[in-house]
């Protein structure tokens, strides 16, 4: 699930005209997970992702889960919960 997003800061080098070498910082967004798989948080890169898919309308899996095959186990829970209402037609006491 989308948990937020944070910032990083990144040191880079540049060699002035001069020669003499700067060091700077620079910020950079990224944006936390939490893996819908494992639980396990990550982060990624902000402009690696499709801003689109910023929320939690998604599942987020982490690099260690296989996507995949997490789509195909949610796509047979759904089914389940869909097939729920026919099944609880029988309910708890109603046997005899
Ligand atoms: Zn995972």
């Amino acid at each position: 699930m989308y948990v937020g997003s944070e910032f990083i800061k990144t040191s880079h080098y540049r060699t002035s005209k001069t020669g003499k070498v700067h060091a700077y910082l620079r910020r950079k967004t990224v944006i936390v997970f939490r893996c819908d798989s494992c639980q396990e948080v990550f982060r990624r890169e902000k402009g690696k992702i499709d801003p689109k898919r910023l929320n939690n309308n998604f599942y987020h899996v982490c690099s260690n889960c296989d996507a995949k095959r997490f789509a195909q186990e949610k796509g047979v829970e759904a089914r389940r919960i869909w097939d729920m209402p026919v099944s609880s037609l029988k309910t708890i006491g109603s046997y005899d």
